[in-house]
């Protein structure tokens, strides 16, 4: 293998097709450096595993060595329709952004593909943590007003459920249940799913719990293709070699290990894309000589730009 087929295929397309329906990954922006190191946010990986990690996938640690992630959307498009799943660590000025001293550019990605903020029709939320509802809302003071401003929401309930606890905003690095979810519901178009719902022909939801207590991700299916969006069912490459590995903050460990478990033996070496939210690239679980692992789609499967 020489030297350059492992790095990143940059001139890679970001769209996948799937008979009538169209995936695009919006990546919003990224974490160069998370601030909190790598050994505290996944305890359970030894020192081995990060060294095999590093070589495997040297594009997922910044230049300080911690965590560098992408922080993807999807824009999911079918004959007459488009959907977004989650809305990014949103504009600058957010909580999530200045936290890891970044931006996300959503609105300028979906210009790129030709869409208003106002001609998206419906929401998806996998969850609702920070980094997937950074862009609910733009403008400040008496200006400031939800950025999807004609879109239906559609959030798994039991999330919705979950963060309406008062103790969600009270024990955040920085407020966001008020600013950013509780809009939703005032809007009048919030719709709360459960596992099993087509929210759009050939796109259901499937439950994927403990990231958070109601994580849910997306079963995409058309022209006999297949994708599943896991959200952050899987945070990084670490968690697919090993399901057991945890997350500092994964609100029921023992759920997102048996998710994690119950998709691998669902799509591992099988022929559906695998879609994360901090993943770099669209991929697939497959088996490897150390156990299983994330690839990278290949190319040729890939929809021309
Ligand atoms: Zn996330």
């Amino acid at each position: 293998m020489s030297a350059g087929t492992r790095s990143t295929p940059v001139a890679a397309s970001r769209r996948i097709r799937l008979g009538e329906l169209e995936i695009v990954a919006l990546a919003d922006g990224a974490a160069v450096s998370w601030p909190e190191p790598l050994s505290e946010l996944f305890p359970d990986v030894t020192p081995e595993h990060w060294s095999g990690l590093r070589a495997r996938h040297p594009e997922l640690f910044g230049t300080a060595g911690g965590w560098r992630l992408d922080v993807l959307c999807y824009l999911i498009r079918g004959p007459g329709w488009n959907l977004l799943v989650d809305t990014g660590m949103g504009p600058a000025e957010s909580g999530y952004s200045a936290f890891v001293g970044a931006a996300g550019s959503l609105p300028r990605l979906l210009a790129t593909e030709g869409l208003r903020p106002d001609q998206v029709e419906m929401v998806f939320f996998t969850h609702l943590h920070p980094d997937h509802i950074g862009w609910n809302r733009v403008g400040s003071g008496a200006a400031r007003g939800l950025t999807f401003d004609r879109a239906s929401y559609r959030v798994p309930a039991l999330d919705w459920e979950t963060f309406q606890d008062p103790g969600i905003e009270a024990g955040a690095a920085w407020p966001f249940v008020a600013d950013l979810i509780d809009p939703l519901a005032a809007s009048g178009r919030l719709g709360l799913v459960a596992a099993g719902e087509e929210i759009r022909p050939g796109v259901t939801v499937v439950e994927l719990p403990g990231h958070t207590i109601g994580h849910a991700g997306l079963a995409i299916v058309g022209g006999g293709r297949e994708a599943l969006l896991c959200g952050d069912a899987f945070l990084h490459p670490a968690q697919v070699e090993r399901a057991e590995v945890t997350m500092l903050r994964e609100m029921d460990q023992a759920a997102a290990i048996a998710t994690r478990r119950r998709v691998l033996d669902g799509i591992v070496d099988q022929e559906v894309v695998f879609l994360g939210s901090h993943f770099p690239d669209f991929g697939r679980l497959r088996s490897t000589a150390e156990g299983v692992g994330w690839t990278r789609l290949a190319d040729e499967e890939r929809a021309l730009p």
